[in-house]
């Protein structure tokens, strides 16, 4: 049984322990999924979260609009992710995905989020581009106003749910001034003419994933999220929300990946002994055990911060995915360690869970970009 210790800290509410034990109970019931055919795996994770009802979280209710819960969102990932990556995935970017049309959309475009909380549609975040990963400013795809419509022409890459989203929000560039100020956000329905996968890429832990490219897509003014020029601001908001929870789903994988080693050294008999009795053996798992803890310290630290009302929480955000994807890595990798040839074997968790966290110092800021943010922060620049 997992370390369930840190429920009873001060950030979390009786309503966030209800919630961790229902998702637990699902979890044990329904998880893992089999994974052979990415796209229907996702698809059937969405609708069996939607009709147990744990997607609400993801997005505000349009009827009664109040503000995302960092905390539920962070134990919903980490909960997911130590029972199975791809469930993790499916829930995470339906938040994702809609995270600009819960935080700025109109009424008409918060219609999307019934169907996204209840899984009967599937969301996607469209930021990246081929020459803008990092340096989201320096997007070159276009929306030019044409009459009572916006034109997005360009490419995006990376996108995941790329292909089996219904609804995917895009930045493309308006031009209202140079750089950061000078980017939209649209939502755009996945069948709007000229929208089309240019392709599949295929990454070391598989989920949906691909490179987009709107040749003239219509969209009416709309689907504007915001005013013309907020994007970049918009898409910071979204990230500021959600950077947490990429710790959370770290947090989970590291937890598994310490559970299954406190199994392998109580059992693993080496030289007349349990593998344990080795003091080395030892010294891992108080590493491992310790940046557990360090983690989900500075991962529920953030999301209470923004829960409490915080405007934004880049610094603490930053610091909790940086550290917990960062530490999750170490942590993984003294797993394989310990369990031995077993823990490189096609197919054992450790070794899936070895593939799954990589990405995560990648993606939604690499681990370079957060040092950045932490320093200029803490410099007050
Ligand atoms: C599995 C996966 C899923 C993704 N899903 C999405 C998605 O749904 N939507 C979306 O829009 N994008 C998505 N992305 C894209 C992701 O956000 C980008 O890959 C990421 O921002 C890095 O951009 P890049 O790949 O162009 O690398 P680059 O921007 O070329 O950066 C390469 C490396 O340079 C270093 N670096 C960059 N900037 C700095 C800096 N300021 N200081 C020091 N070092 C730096 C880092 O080590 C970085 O990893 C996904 C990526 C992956 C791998």
């Amino acid at each position: 049984m997992p370390d369930r210790s840190f429920l009873s800290w001060p950030f979390f509410e009786d309503r966030h322990r209800d919630h961790a034990e229902r998702l637990e109970a699902w979890c044990a019931a329904n998880l893992p999924v089999d994974h052979s055919d990415v796209d229907s795996a996702c698809r059937k994770l969405v609708a069996a979260l939607g009709d147990a009802g744990f997607l609400k979280p993801t997005a505000i209710d349009p009827a009664d609009p109040q503000p995302l819960d960092v905390r539920t969102l962070c134990i919903t990932r980490e909960t997911l992710a130590r029972h199975d990556g791809l469930a993790d995935f499916a829930f995470a970017m339906q938040g994702l995905g809609t995270g600009a049309i819960s935080l700025f959309g109109t009424p008409e475009q918060r219609q999307w989020l019934d169907k996204t909380r209840s899984g009967r549609a599937l969301s996607a975040f469209a930021l990246s581009e081929p020459r803008s990963g990092s340096d989201v400013a320096n997007m070159e795809m276009t929306a030019t106003r044409d009459g009572d419509d916006y034109v997005l022409s360009g490419e995006k890459t990376w996108i995941s749910n790329g292909g089996i989203a219904d609804v995917y929000c895009v930045f493309a560039r308006t031009g209202e001034a140079p750089g950061a100020k000078g980017i939209s956000a649209f939502v755009v329905s996945a069948d709007t003419p000229g929208l089309r996968v240019a392709e599949r890429i295929d990454v070391v832990a598989p989920h949906p994933l691909a490179r987009l490219a709107f040749d003239d897509v219509h969209v009416p003014a709309s689907a504007l999220i915001g005013k013309p020029g907020e994007g970049f601001r918009i898409a910071m908001s979204v990230l500021d929300v959600f950077r947490s929870t990429v710790g959370a789903a770290a947090l989970g994988f590291a937890r598994r990946a310490l559970d299954e080693s406190v199994a392998r050294v109580r059992d693993r008999q080496l030289f007349g002994a349990p593998l344990f009795d080795l003091q080395m053996v030892q010294g891992h798992i108080a590493d491992m055990a310790l940046d557990v803890d360090a983690s989900a310290l500075l991962v529920y630290r953030a999301a209470w911060t923004k829960d409490s009302g915080a405007p934004r929480v880049t610094r603490e955000a930053a610091m909790a995915k940086l550290y917990a994807t960062d530490q999750a890595q170490q942590v993984i990798d003294k797993a394989v360690q310990l369990h031995g040839g077993d823990g490189v074997r096609r197919g054992h968790i450790v070794e899936s869970l070895y593939r799954e966290i990589r990405a995560l110092r990648i993606y939604e800021g690499a681990s370079d970009v957060q040092k950045v943010i932490i320093a200029r922060q803490t410099m007050g620049a």
